[in-house]
């Protein structure tokens, strides 16, 4: 896949707020944030959308989850609750082509899908 904004985030090209990384995923602020807590959980490896993780990815999509919920119970909303969500392509509202992971949370959270 071409180059992405989220590798330029991983390589320090352009500034993030970054609240987490280890050897696999980033995560920092949203930019545009949708809660009073929004976070972005990056793979490193820049795959482009969901369907393109091949099966050997699984256990990437895994650490995925729990450093999302380990965050969550770092910064102590983890009780209280929190949304992942993971957009894909055009009609799930995909805009940046570097696979990631929302984090909401710091509000109750309407349960509207659409
Ligand atoms: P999606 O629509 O699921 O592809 O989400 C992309 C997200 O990236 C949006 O919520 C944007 O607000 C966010 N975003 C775009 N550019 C940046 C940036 N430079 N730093 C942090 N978040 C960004």
């Amino acid at each position: 896949m071409s180059d992405s904004l989220f590798s330029k985030i991983i390589r320090r090209e352009i500034p993030a707020d970054i609240v987490f990384e280890d050897d696999r995923l980033i995560a920092f602020r949203d930019i545009h944030p949708q809660a009073p807590v929004h976070v972005l959980f990056v793979p490193k490896q820049p795959h482009a959308t969901l369907n393109d993780v091949p099966d050997g990815e699984a256990e990437l999509l895994g650490r995925l989850l729990l450093a999302a919920a380990a965050y969550a119970k770092r910064e102590g909303f983890a009780e209280s609750g929190y949304r992942l969500l993971m957009n894909c392509n055009h009609d799930g509202g995909q805009t940046v082509f570097h696979l990631h992971l929302h984090l909401l949370a710091g509000r109750a959270l309407d349960s509207h899908f659409g």
